[in-house]
């Protein structure tokens, strides 16, 4: 099997699993409860959250534990509007993930109001229309720090300031950033962080939300004490100290291993550029890019058809983001950067990983390079390409 899609997932590291297995036999116990053992439960979470804030550069009291990446989002934003005293009017970008999109367009219906900026080519927000847009009654600024399918970094610093500058939180989607390239809260200059622990080697279903202390925001989960009074249900252990245990080698890890992924997304990528005619990069081309994000558009060619073809021949990749994966609409991340409906049609995202090594590129090149040709001997669009 080749995974080339660990922006989708990643496979949980051995260490992290081992560090999980005691939480889900002898030490099953409710943080909450008062006798002694689960004192220790509580004590071990604590240590987790110690080690997701000292991640990302915060007090251990900043971060607030949450099922995932949606339920982060999802909490920053509402919570945000309801304790909002300024207004109920939203600035995000049309390139975000689904997570926030669709809450924003549920929520304009609850009557806030939504602008949705517009990203560049290689998928940036302008500060300058970050700026622009803010009005006497916004609330929130949510704009995401590395985008999931084109792995663009967007300057979040910039938008930190002139949110300060207006009196205006900044939120920022930071699920696919975390525990791969350095993140630090003061130098983004953000007050709401979402972090999610399956993209960075933890499992699935638990992540976090970091809260600047002093930030207004209202709870959306209601009932027990848990998270001190912020977020209600009792933990999931396992995974808190799993998400820990993930992001403490990742930090680890993190140097050496943003070189080595990083060379293997360059290398990939000219590899597909050079073997393959009629192909494109989609992203930004410098520095600002995630280390394991390849994003490529195949002319004539339907992205959805090339991945069942891959997947026939063992080999794991993505259109964009796995929820809309299936979907057949062109990927919103590349139309909001202005690709056409056929070269959208026609990406593909790679994403590599820290099982992926060189071999890989070359056992991807020797399927990829016939399964493209002959999904263009069977297009029409091609077809016409070369009569013309
Ligand atoms: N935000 C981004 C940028 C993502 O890539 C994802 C997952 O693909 C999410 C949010 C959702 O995270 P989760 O799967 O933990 O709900």
């Amino acid at each position: 099997m080749l995974y080339l899609d660990n922006a989708a997932t990643t496979p949980i590291d051995p260490r992290v699993k081992d560090a999980m297995i005691p939480y889900f036999t002898d030490m099953f116990y409710n943080p909450s409860s008062v006798y002694s053992p689960a004192r220790k439960v509580r004590a071990a979470l604590n240590e987790s959250r110690g080690f997701v804030a000292d991640s990302i550069g915060a007090d251990s009291g900043e971060v607030f534990f949450t099922s995932g990446g949606t339920e982060s989002d999802n909490w920053a934003i509402k919570g945000a509007v309801v304790a909002s005293a300024r207004g109920k009017h939203i600035i995000t970008s049309r390139a975000e993930h689904h997570g926030v999109l669709y809450l924003c367009q549920h929520l304009e219906k609850l009557g806030c109001t939504v602008t949705y900026l517009p990203v560049d080519s290689e998928g940036f927000v302008s500060p300058d229309d970050v700026e622009a847009a803010i009005r006497p009654d916004t609330c929130l600024i949510s704009l995401m720090l590395a985008n999931n399918e084109v792995g663009t970094i967007n300057p979040i610093r910039k938008y930190g300031e002139i949110a300060r500058k207006h009196g205006v939180l900044l939120h920022t989607d930071a699920v696919q950033a975390v525990g791969h390239i350095p993140v630090n809260v003061d130098d983004l200059c953000v007050d709401l962080l979402t972090l999610s622990a399956h993209k960075f080697y933890g499992p699935k279903g638990i992540g976090a939300l970091y809260v600047r202390k002093g930030t207004k925001l209202s709870p959306v989960f209601h009932g027990g004490a848990q998270e001190r009074n912020k977020r209600a249900g009792t933990e999931n252990v396992a995974g808190i100290i799993g998400m820990g245990a993930a992001l403490k080698i990742c930090l680890e890890e993190m140097s050496e291993e943003k070189v080595r992924v990083s060379k293997l997304r360059d290398d990939l990528a000219q590899a597909i550029l050079d073997g393959i005619p009629h192909t494109s990069l989609n992203g930004a081309k410098g520095e600002n890019r995630l280390p394991g994000n390849v994003n490529i558009s195949f002319r004539f060619i339907e992205g959805e058809s090339l991945l069942l073809h891959l997947d026939m021949q063992g080999c794991c990749a993505s259109t964009g983001s796995a929820c809309s994966s299936g979907a057949l609409d062109p990927s919103h991340v590349l139309m909001s950067m202005g690709l056409s409906h056929e070269l959208a049609n026609g990406a593909i995202r790679f994403s590599l990983g820290r099982g992926n090594k060189h071999e890989d590129i070359d056992a991807l090149m020797k399927i990829l390079a016939p399964s493209v040709t002959k999904l263009r001997n069977l297009s029409p669009l091609y077809d016409d390409f070369i009569k013309n």
